[in-house]
């Protein structure tokens, strides 16, 4: 049984991870500002990982982008950013743990392949649930592509800080799920649980897109034998009636053109309102710094909306 329903951890360590496959945007800044002052509101350590694993998707110059960015808003995380492209030992080291365990097995089946036997699609991010064709043993004839782990037909559940109770029956949503594919990289659910627990990570904040994501991260949790941090998953910035924001509407970074040190202290009051907080009247000009310090001695996470709404002007 993989229930989980986690208590609030203290000393608090949060952290951000960014992926650096674009500059920030208001998505990433609410994710940095929401684990930012989740964690320093009780005094806790606030970690920077940047999430490099997925190198296709990876453009060249955005974490540094992406770091000078966070540093103009004022944001000063603690020790060294941990960078994903370095951590393979890590993730082999727990990839062999659960093949000790026979946790996880090869497959040889392709996308079409499943989609074809498997039944619904994922509901939630568009992943195909897997039928479990090669759980047995790989086909005569098959070549592996993929590294899968088992799942169960038991609920995984947890209690989100914003979401409340949430539960998914794995073996329901996505079946099977793949941590590593056959030609080497370690699928995003493996690195970030193994990069969390080393890193002694209890609080995770970060978007409710990841929501969906996170019973398949408990799950090798479980399996690995870490310990199960918060979670706080944080709105989602849309547009007037949920639409998607132009690539200008959204661009925070400094790249896209910003004179942070003169427009930073607004935009993180705007964040501020985004996640529901009655900020005070600051002078028009006012440095990110200061808005910071004021979110660190008054931010209440009771009053995070549950639901996307527009991000405010
Ligand atoms: N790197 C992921 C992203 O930018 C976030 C990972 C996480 O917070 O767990 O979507």
């Amino acid at each position: 049984m993989t229930v989980s329903f986690t208590s609030r951890q203290i000393p608090v360590i949060g952290r951000f991870a960014p992926s650096p496959t674009g500059p920030l945007h208001l998505g990433s800044l609410v994710a940095a500002l929401g684990s930012y002052l989740l964690a320093r509101r009780s005094g806790g350590r606030w970690l920077l990982r940047m999430d490099d694993l997925d190198t296709p998707r990876v453009l060249p110059g955005m974490a540094d982008d992406i770091l000078r960015t966070l540093e103009a808003l004022g944001f000063q995380w603690d020790g060294e950013v941990v960078w994903q492209s370095s951590r393979t030992d890590a993730y082999q080291a727990a990839f062999a743990e659960l093949i000790d365990k026979g946790m996880v097995y090869p497959c040889g089946c392709s996308r079409q392949e499943i989609a074809r036997i498997g039944s619904a699609p994922h509901s939630k991010d568009g992943e195909l649930l897997y039928p479990g064709s090669c759980r047995n043993g790989l086909p005569q004839g098959k070549t592996p592509r993929a590294w899968r782990v088992k799942v169960t037909d038991e609920p995984v559940c947890f209690q989100d800080g914003i979401m409340g109770a949430c539960c998914e029956t794995l073996a329901e949503s996505c079946g099977d799920f793949v941590v590593r594919r056959a030609d080497g990289p370690f699928a995003y659910q493996l690195a970030v649980v193994v990069d969390d627990a080393a890193a002694g990570v209890n609080q995770v904040a970060r978007g409710a897109d990841l929501l969906s994501s996170t019973p398949r991260q408990l799950r090798l949790q479980r399996l690995l034998g870490y310990p199960i941090p918060d979670y706080w998953h944080l709105p989602l910035v849309t547009g007037p009636g949920g639409t998607k924001l132009s690539k200008r509407e959204n661009a925070v970074s400094l790249a896209a053109g910003r004179d942070l040190a003169k427009t930073g202290g607004s935009l993180l009051l705007a964040a501020l309102r985004f996640l529901g907080q009655a900020t005070p009247t600051f002078p028009a000009i006012v440095t990110p710094r200061e808005v910071l310090a004021w979110g660190v001695s008054n931010f209440d996470p009771a009053v995070i909306p549950r639901n996307s709404v527009p991000f405010p002007e």
